[in-house]
């Protein structure tokens, strides 16, 4: 059995009148992350750290932002599109950290960590949630936009 592991990373500017979705959640608050997705700033962070790990490039090749296919594409059923393509590697483990300076996201970890898990195919211990903020500094912490970084183990027999 090989183990390999890949990382992602992702952000996305806070706007109004866009909902604000979150491994598959919407979390009431007062504006959303734009993009030309669903714009889920930590689905394309599990995206990418998945695609990293199995050597297969980056979301933007498999997912061109310049693709009309992918306008308001819901990035879960994305997610889904990933998995299938990792073919007989399994998913050890997922982990994220979410780079928000508000609002707080424990309300709604259960239900990603549910969500992401049910995409990944795998059960929730091999999903972890983490949050962050920014203290005030930087892009995260004055509210700029939203970041998040993810860690996908693969193994392959
Ligand atoms: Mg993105």
């Amino acid at each position: 059995m090989s183990v390999s592991t890949g990382i992602g990373w992702d952000s996305h500017r806070l706007a109004e009148g866009r909902p604000l979705i979150l491994g598959g959640v919407t979390v009431e608050h007062d504006r959303g992350l734009d993009g030309h997705s669903d714009a889920d700033v930590l689905t394309h962070a599990v995206i990418d750290a998945l695609l990293g790990a199995a050597g297969l490039g980056d979301i933007g090749e498999h997912f061109p932002d310049t693709d009309q296919a992918y306008a308001g594409a819901d990035s879960i059923s994305l997610l889904r599109d990933v998995v299938a393509l990792l073919g007989n590697r399994e998913v050890l483990h997922v982990d994220t950290t979410l780079l928000m300076e508000r609002p707080k996201l424990k309300p709604y970890k259960d239900t990603i960590r549910e969500t992401l898990a049910g995409a990944l195919g795998v059960t929730v211990d091999r999903v972890n949630i983490k949050a962050s903020t920014g203290e005030g500094i930087g892009f995260v912490g004055r509210e700029e936009g939203v970041a998040a970084l993810a860690v996908a183990t693969l193994s392959r027999p």
